[in-house]
Order: C-alpha cells, then sequence, then structure tokens
C-alpha cells in the first residue's frame, strides 16, 4: 500500500482512521513552499476521543502486562517501517527539509532500526526483583519491587527531527507497557500520520494503544498536560512551550518528562588543533540549518587565537551553500517554516545591532526566493553576554566567543540557562575527560566522539529539560516503581 496515497492523512484514534472536526489544515515542502496535501485537524473533542481510547486500552486490556506482545508489535512496526524506507525517505525530505544524507541516520533509518533497541530491552528486563526477607518494625515481611507501566502517556512532538523523537517516545513507552496519544508538531503532521497506517496495516497494537492526533492548534496538545485521564506528559520541544506544558501538568501531578532547548557550547582548549576543531564546529552548526536541539552553537575559543578560529568556521561554513535537501551533498537545508526564518533573521539582525559582525554569510542566500533557506552564518566580536549567545536560534548560525584559559572557558560554557550538550577539543585526552566531567550538560562530545545511540540516554541539565531518552534510563522513565510488602509470619 502507498502511504497517504491521495495526499490527506487522518487521525488514528482507537484503531480507526477519521477526519479531523475542525477540518483539515495543509502541509507544505519548506525547500519549494509548495502544499504536499493536507492532514486532519483535530479539535478538544478530537483530543478527548483518544484520550479515551488509549485510557480503556489500558485499564480493559492486557496490554501492560502482556511483554510478549508488547515486543513482538514493535518489532512488526520496525519492519513495516524498513519496509517502506524509501516512501518514508522521500516523505522526510519533502516535509521536513531534511537533507537526504541525514535520512540513513537520525532523520530515519537510525531511530527505525533503533526500536530493536526498545523491544529487546522490555524483553530482557527484569520486571519484579526480589528484595528479600526482612523485619521491619519487628514484623517479618518479603518486599518485591515490581516495575509497571505508568499508564497512559501524552507525547508531544517537534518538527526538527520528528521521526527520532516520535520514535524514541513511542518505541520506550510501548516496551513499558503504556498506551499513547501522540500529538506531533503542526508543521510535521504526516511523518506522524504515517504511523497509524503502518500499525494498522502492519501490526497487532490493538486499538486504543496508539493514538495520533494531528492539528494546527497548539492547545489542542496541552489538553494532554491538562486532562487528569494522562498519566504522563513525555514532551520535546522549546523551553518556553516545556515550562508551560509543566505547569498544565501540574494540576493533576502527572509525571512530566520534557526534552528542551538547548545553546551549547564547543570549547577549544589551547592546545587543540585549532583549525580542524573549527571546521568542525561550522560543519555541525550548519547542518540541518541548525535545527538540532543538542547542536552546539557557541564556539568559544582561546583568546590568543580568535582570528584565526573565526576564519577557520567562516571558511568551512562559507562553503556549505543552503540546497535542494533532496540533493545527496547537501549539508543544510531549508529551516521549517516563513516563520522560522523571520525568527532567525532577528536573531541576525540583533547580533549587528549588538556591535557584532557577520565572517560569513547573514541572511537569505542571493537567488534564492523560493523556500526558507538561510546562509551558514559565523558571527564574531560578541561576548557569551549577546542575545544571539544566550538564546535558542534553530537555525544555522554559530557565534564565536574569546575565552582566557581552561577555567575561563569552563565558566563561559556554564553560564547559560540551558545545560544540553557540548564539546570540548584539546591534545590532551586527560585535560579534555576533566573538562568534560565538569560540564554542565546532558551529553558531552570530547575530540569528536559521539554520544547518539540507542542505548545512550541523551537530555538536559537545567532548563533543557529533565528526565532522559533512550538508553535504559529513556525505558526506565515511562515506568513506576510498586513495592510490595507480604506478610511472612
Ligand atoms: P515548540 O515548543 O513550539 O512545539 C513543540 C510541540 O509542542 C508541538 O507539537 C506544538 O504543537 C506543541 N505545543 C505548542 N504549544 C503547546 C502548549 N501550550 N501545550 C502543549 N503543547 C504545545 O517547538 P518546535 O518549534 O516545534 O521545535 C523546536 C524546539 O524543540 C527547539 O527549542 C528545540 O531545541 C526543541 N527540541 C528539543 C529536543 C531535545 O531533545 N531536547 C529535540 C528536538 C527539538
Amino acid at each position: 500500500m502507498a502511504l497517504l496515497a491521495d495526499g490527506v492523512s487522518a487521525l488514528f484514534i482507537d484503531g480507526k482512521f477519521s477526519e479531523g472536526s475542525a477540518g483539515t489544515f495543509p502541509t507544505a515542502n519548506p525547500a519549494t513552499e509548495e502544499v504536499l496535501g493536507v492532514a486532519a485537524d483535530a479539535d478538544a473533542q478530537d483530543m478527548g476521543r483518544a484520550i479515551d481510547a488509549a485510557r480503556r486500552a489500558f485499564d480493559d486490556t492486557d496490554w501492560s502486562r502482556n511483554t510478549e506482545l508488547r515486543v513482538r508489535c514493535i518489532r512488526q512496526l520496525r519492519e513495516a517501517m524498513q519496509q517502506h524506507t524509501e516512501e518514508l525517505r522521500e516523505l522526510t525530505i519533502s516535509e521536513v527539509g531534511a537533507p537526504r544524507m541525514l535520512t540513513s541516520m537520525a532523520q530515519l533509518e537510525g531511530p527505525v532500526n533503533d526500536l530493536a533497541f526498545a523491544a529487546d530491552t522490555a524483553e530482557s528486563y527484569v520486571w519484579n526483583q526480589d528484595l528479600g526477607q526482612a523485619a521491619p518494625m519487628g514484623i517479618p515481611t518479603r518486599r518485591t519491587i515490581a516495575r509497571e507501566a505508568v499508564g497512559v502517556v501524552g507525547a508531544i512532538t517537534p518538527w526538527n527531527f520528528p521521526h527520532q523523537i516520535n520514535l524514541a517516545k513511542l518505541g520506550p513507552a510501548l516496551a513499558a507497557g503504556n498506551t499513547i496519544v501522540l500529538k506531533p508538531a503542526p508543521d510535521t503532521p504526516w511523518c506522524a500520520a504515517v504511523l497509524g497506517e503502518l500499525i494498522a496495516e502492519h501490526t497487532d497494537i490493538p486499538p486504543g494503544v496508539v493514538n495520533i492526533v494531528t492539528s494546527s492548534d497548539h492547545s489542542v496538545g496541552a489538553l494532554l498536560a491538562k486532562d487528569p485521564r494522562v498519566d504522563m506528559i513525555s514532551f520535546t520541544g522549546s523551553t518556553a512551550t516545556g515550562r508551560s506544558v509543566m505547569s498544565d501538568a501540574a494540576a493533576t501531578i502527572k509525571k512530566v518528562f520534557l526534552e528542551l532547548g538547548g545553546k551549547s557550547a564547543f570549547v577549544v582548549l589551547d592546545d587543540a588543533d585549532l583549525a580542524g576543531a573549527c571546521a568542525m564546529a561550522g560543519f555541525t552548526a550548519s547542518m540541518h540549518a541548525g535545527q538540532g536541539c543538542a547542536i552546539t552553537t557557541r564556539l568559544v575559543v582561546p583568546r590568543a587565537h580568535y582570528d584565526d578560529a573565526v576564519a577557520a568556521a567562516a571558511g568551512t561554513m562559507a562553503g556549505i551553500k543552503p540546497g535542494d535537501p533532496n540533493d545527496p551533498g547537501t549539508v543544510c537545508g531549508p529551516v521549517i517554516s516563513a516563520r522560522q526564518r523571520d525568527r532567525v533573521q532577528g536573531y541576525l539582525d540583533s547580533a549587528i545591532a549588538e556591535g557584532g559582525t557577520f565572517a560569513c554569510g547573514g541572511g537569505r542566500p542571493a537567488g534564492r526566493d523560493v523556500g526558507y533557506f538561510i546562509e551558514p552564518t559565523v558571527i564574531a566580536g560578541l561576548g557569551n553576554d549577546a542575545r544571539v549567545a544566550r538564546e535558542e536560534i534553530f537555525g544555522p548560525v554559530l557565534t564565536v566567543i574569546a575565552h582566557d584559559g581552561d577555567e575561563d572557558a569552563l565558566r563561559i560554557a556554564n553560564d547559560s540557562p540551558y545545560g544540553l550538550s557540548g564539546t570540548v577539543f584539546s591534545a590532551d585526552a586527560d585535560r579534555a575527560a576533566r573538562f568534560a566531567s565538569r560540564m554542565r550538560v546532558g551529553t558531552v562530545n570530547v575530540n569528536g566522539g559521539v554520544w547518539y545511540s540507542a542505548d545512550a540516554p541523551f537530555g538536559g541539565y537545567k532548563q533543557s529539560g529533565n528526565g532522559r531518552e533512550m538508553g535504559l534510563a529513556g525505558f526506565e522513565e515511562y515506568l513506576e516503581i510498586k513495592t510490595i510488602a507480604t506478610s511472612a509470619s
């Protein structure tokens, strides 16, 4: 079956496809501005039906206790996505504007493959742990610790890596025995809607276990956080929205797991290969037009070599032309929307207003009037207090900041409301490791190491979120812990 064959995606609620009560909304290609088709537009009532279906599937079926069924279903979903890889690839390129080269990695094939980790973890997990017999308060008691699913999970996701983020929630949440309502970003509804088609056609996932509710209205997502029938929110998006989700969830004290924004530092110590490190920083900042939460967007370099560092980063970024994401050589495609492009341009203007200069880039590329493209841009001449050094831009923009030695570099790296990720380069591996251990972030790349993988937890310190996605920690986010004490007298 061809996915989304008629150019319209539906809601997927209780195992059935339905139209949205608010009609439809368009989804477009950010590289061409062409409308690809429409998605069902859910309203509050539709969301209510989805939550109800997820609640019933959790309370009234054996899904949460049938590990063998869950493992089989996750493997079926993985296989179905793998069978449809080429269709999904074209969809991802056209709806997300994701460069083709990234679809064989974190934009598609990586996270699909990583569903195996969720299934394997559920299969091998020790769900009940015998604590043995003791006599607390003099009463002989046998204690068992049971791990159980949290219940109904509301998953709210952004548009930048839709498959990665949807699946990094769906896989472990289902593996742990939860049921789900997935509310994807309005910019990428189809990347989520296809999951409904694949689940219905290719898996034994029972009705109501996975519900997919697309909507153009952010407040429909907010209902998940407020609803008492939802036990947990798993949210990825901006820190501002995360704050609102957390406050909406407070009334029902539901568990809130947040993956939020970042303003990560790429630190080059004075003994490192400056040109090589800065070139890597420039490449990283340009990938997917800088639309990655963990991208290192502050390049922190020795003051004595500041100009060389700016030149090296600019040399790389000036050579990365924003281009057609279909082209296998493209590193930097468009940003997701005109609104996002204008937002990035606003930050670039603020850098100039604060006294910064552009070592390359600075705006829309000449000759590209169609599509939401922004030139990879290096900003020089500003300190860590500049707006472009403090706020998340989500565009291909790198701000170069001078440091006066390791302690100063560390101070700058940690002087951020965020704490998602970081990088440190040094010729001395021990020095780099010491520096990494003092960075207040959830993941660190030391001298080019890659922290992204199915078995490695990912998440943020400070205002970059709480909890961890991926790895065993990412699975256990979706579990409650119950201590059972049985009288042994
Ligand atoms: P966003 O916060 O605007 O939206 C994210 C999701 O939240 C969307 O589905 C949106 O519809 C929904 N939403 C908006 N307002 C809501 C509300 N009041 N209540 C409930 N849901 C609401 O983020 P975005 O612009 O789609 O994505 C970019 C942001 O996501 C960046 O800040 C980026 O750093 C962050 N992000 C973080 C990670 C991570 O793992 N830490 C990964 C990817 C993206």
